[in-house]
């Protein structure tokens, strides 16, 4: 038996290929793994009108962790009666979102507006708690929750299986793959990059055998074991070179001492530009065209990138 399931490019950031969520049909009706964000959702909703889905016969959502290019909508679920599914520690930012959005304002300043929208808050009974191997049965089916802690400590890896197929929704714990391409970038945003505690979460996912690899940005990657395999595998590559990269640049910035410090600026400054240069040639080697490294590698993802990694030395130190 074959899973009735559906990409949905939301059109996040006004691009193509940036963020999709995805429609799970199934014998009891529709489930949906991850949100958009509110600046999506008139999108979303056209999309499934379009499939001949209203979004109130969404009975549940289920989330991937609460980053708001993930969760951003799971208030207008709500409001039109979906259960939203979520790890244990993204339960209270949705039911009040007020913390939530300040982070978020921080960490993308004033981008925040253009990429989210507000964040509606999901009524309490509405926002269900769900532990790490639980399993919740949502559409008919039964979908197994796998921490996979690392990019951020509320993440959670969706699988959902049968005799022949096994699929694993994984939010970001398998990066993010550059449209047109099979390039892999690794988001380390603060506050909660971990890149020990990623590598385990991966190991998790390869050991969870999956067919078929569904990413929250880049779609649907693999459809048979082996192609998974090689692709956890290069994703394991991947997210070791960014980290131990990343850990060498923070050294050299926190080595300036104090934040407001011009001698810190400049490293910072100085680190920016080795990163620039470093990912962009990896990305055009790996045949990222230069419209795309602009669109999904520029300026402001390499800095949330380096301010992950710089909290998460700087916590560790
Ligand atoms: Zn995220």
């Amino acid at each position: 038996m074959t899973f009735h399931i559906q990409a949905i490019d939301v059109g996040y950031l006004n691009l193509s290929g940036a963020a999709n969520v995805f429609l799970v049909e199934g014998p009891t009706g529709f489930a949906m793994v991850e949100s958009g964000t509110a600046a999506t959702w008139p999108a979303l909703e056209t999309q499934l009108e379009q499939r001949g889905v209203h979004p109130t016969q969404i009975m549940d959502l289920l989330l991937t962790h609460i980053h708001l290019d993930h969760a951003g909508a799971a208030g207008h679920f709500a409001a039109g009666n979906s259960r939203v599914w979520v790890h244990p520690f993204g339960v209270a930012h949705l039911v009040d979102p007020t913390k939530l959005l300040a982070s978020s304002r921080r960490v993308h300043g004033e981008m925040f507006d253009r990429l989210y929208g507000d964040l509606w808050p999901t009524p309490e009974p509405q926002a269900l708690a769900v532990v790490d191997d639980q399993i919740i049965s949502a559409a008919g089916f039964s979908f197994r929750a796998i921490e996979t802690v690392g990019h951020a400590r509320h993440h959670h890896a969706w699988l959902l299986q049968n005799a022949d197929e096994r699929h694993i929704f994984a939010g970001d714990a398998l990066g993010i793959v550059v449209p047109d391409s099979d390039f892999i970038s690794i988001p380390t945003p603060p506050p909660e990059f971990d890149p020990s505690a990623w590598m385990h979460s991966v190991r998790r996912l390869r050991d969870a055998s999956p067919t078929h690899l569904w990413l929250t940005h880049g779609g649907l990657q693999c459809s048979d074991a082996a192609n998974a395999r090689k692709f956890i595998d290069r994703v394991q590559e991947r997210l070791e070179q960014e980290s131990a990269f990343l850990q060498v640049q923070s050294a050299a910035i926190l080595r300036q001492g104090r934040h407001e410090s011009d001698a810190y600026q400049q490293a910072l400054s100085q680190a920016m530009l080795v990163y620039k240069d470093w990912l962009h040639t990896k990305a055009a080697s790996a045949g990222v065209s230069s419209r795309h490294i602009a669109q999904f590698l520029g300026e402001y993802f390499l800095r949330m990138n380096l301010q992950g990694a710089l909290r998460q030395a700087s916590t560790n130190a």
